[in-house]
């Protein structure tokens, strides 16, 4: 509903709030996405593109759910905000902390909510350390993620993932967090060694941090079941039951971050699910309202809640935001609508199997792909230059870019992280999406690898 003057004057506008490279934006302006529609979304010259994201990991159920806008409405009229704290709740993020307690792994059964994956692991790490002071170990403390982790924005969430560009920028970690291997086999599996026992050395990575540091000093590992923003690092099936029989035998406590696996992505309703490991602590956010609305919830167990309300007096923790009853209601419809159309369940026997082999198929064996992996509809597309040799091209991801380019002149968006083409798109796509998708990331293919041979 704007007109074409207003749009050029957002377009014109956008480096006013910059999220990608200031200069580049200056130079290149941005794509307005101005509407969307189920798995569409629609640019301001009107070009419809299959948004292969979902956003960003958050639009489960698609785009233009009324009962969705209805659901904030409703709520917006009878009560639009109120705190959480002078011993006052509102009705839906009790609502909602109910359902979660239903649908998460039985471990973790009580919720801190705030509005970002950013808040809840910030939340997650004090938490984890506070814990540790309460028990009367205050020295341990020390954090184990990955390198190369993706754990958020905000000072604690740089610290706790482990990407080196975010570390410069960053003036100071918080202290005593370490970072291991990640679990990567198509780059760091030694020859000859098969997927299951990269999955145990991985694993051991965590054992050896432990040991170096004294398990009287670690209080927690952290990391996603499956990496997400790090390029889609999906794990070998002996990975997490390892690193679990880990923590436990030091009395490390584990931390998953499912603010991307959470809410169906890999066909349960969180990946702890589907590689059967068992979390003390567990972030989500995102597909927890679809991204209708601003909201994530640190769950965590028992023992962590019990100790808390014995020892621990009042755990300094709220944001202003906390339990925001708007955010809750949609929440609380948008698990509805994933239940009551099958969503989660559809990934599993259906998409999810369709997608990795169409996935297999039809774009492994493109000359450009060094693998292609996936679990539910969360996938990924390495680039290279050599697939025998793996051997990538010159410039740190400089083509994945060029891929990706394409793929949206051609009508799908994808992300390109490193030299990973990621999709990870509504779970509402349908074997047709599926199918229409592959043959646009193909083309997409063609038209990038003649540029990258010729160049
Ligand atoms: N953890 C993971 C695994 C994420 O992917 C993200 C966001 N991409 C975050 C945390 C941070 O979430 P937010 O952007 O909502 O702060």
């Amino acid at each position: 509903n704007y007109s074409l003057k207003q749009l050029q004057q957002i377009d014109a506008a956008h480096h006013l709030h910059p999220f990608t490279d200031h200069k580049e934006l200056r130079a290149a302006g941005s794509r307005v996405i101005t509407h969307a529609r189920g798995p569409y979304i629609y640019d301001s010259e009107g070009f419809e593109l299959l948004d292969g994201m979902a956003g960003l990991w958050c639009v489960n159920v698609g785009y233009g759910r009324e009962e969705l806008a209805e659901a904030a409405y409703e709520q917006m009229k009878e009560l639009p905000y109120y705190n959480s704290f002078f011993k006052c709740s509102t009705p839906t993020p009790v609502l909602l902390a109910k359902k979660l307690a239903e649908i998460a792994p039985p471990s973790v059964n009580q919720v801190f909510f705030g509005s970002s994956g950013s808040e809840a692991n910030d939340t997650a790490l004090r938490l984890v350390r506070h814990y540790w002071a309460l028990e009367g170990k205050p020295e341990k403390n020390r954090i184990i993620s990955r390198r190369n982790a993706y754990h958020g924005s905000t000072v604690a969430g740089t610290s706790l993932g482990g990407m080196e560009a975010m570390h410069k920028q960053l003036g100071g970690a918080v202290p005593n967090i370490v970072h291991v291997m990640m679990p990567y086999a198509y780059e760091l599996a030694l020859p000859g060694e098969s997927d299951h026992e990269f999955g145990l050395r991985a694993a051991r990575a965590v054992e050896e941090a432990i040991l170096e540091a004294g398990a009287d000093k670690v209080a927690a590992f952290i990391g996603e079941p499956i990496m997400g923003a790090g390029g889609v690092k999906i794990p070998p099936m002996s990975y997490w039951p390892e690193v679990e029989r880990i923590c436990r035998k030091y009395d490390v406590l584990l931390m998953l971050d499912e603010v991307i696996t959470g809410y169906g992505r890999t066909g349960e309703w969180f990946a702890a699910q589907t590689f059967e490991v068992t979390p003390d602590t567990m972030t989500t956010a995102k597909a927890l309202t679809s991204g209708y609305q601003p909201l994530s919830a640190l769950l965590v167990g028992d023992r962590i809640a019990a100790t808390l309300t014995e020892k621990g007096g009042e755990f300094a923790h709220g944001y202003t935001y906390s339990g925001h009853p708007v955010a809750c209601a949609v929440a609380l419809k948008n698990l509805e609508i994933i239940e009551r159309e099958g969503l989660v369940e559809r990934v599993k026997t259906d998409t999810g199997p369709y997608f990795a082999q169409a996935l297999r198929e039809r774009v492994a064996g493109h000359g450009l792909v060094g693998e292609t992996r996936s679990v539910g509809l969360m996938g990924a597309i390495e680039i290279v230059k050599d697939k025998a040799t793996r051997e990538r091209f010159e410039g740190d991801g400089r083509a994945a870019v060029v891929v990706r380019d394409h793929a949206i002149e051609n009508g799908v968006m994808m992300r390109a992280t490193g030299d990973t083409m990621i999709l990870s798109p509504p779970l509402i796509w349908t074997r047709e999406t599926i199918d229409l998708a592959c043959e646009r990331i193909v083309r997409a293919l063609d038209l990038a690898e003649a540029d990258l041979r010729r160049a």
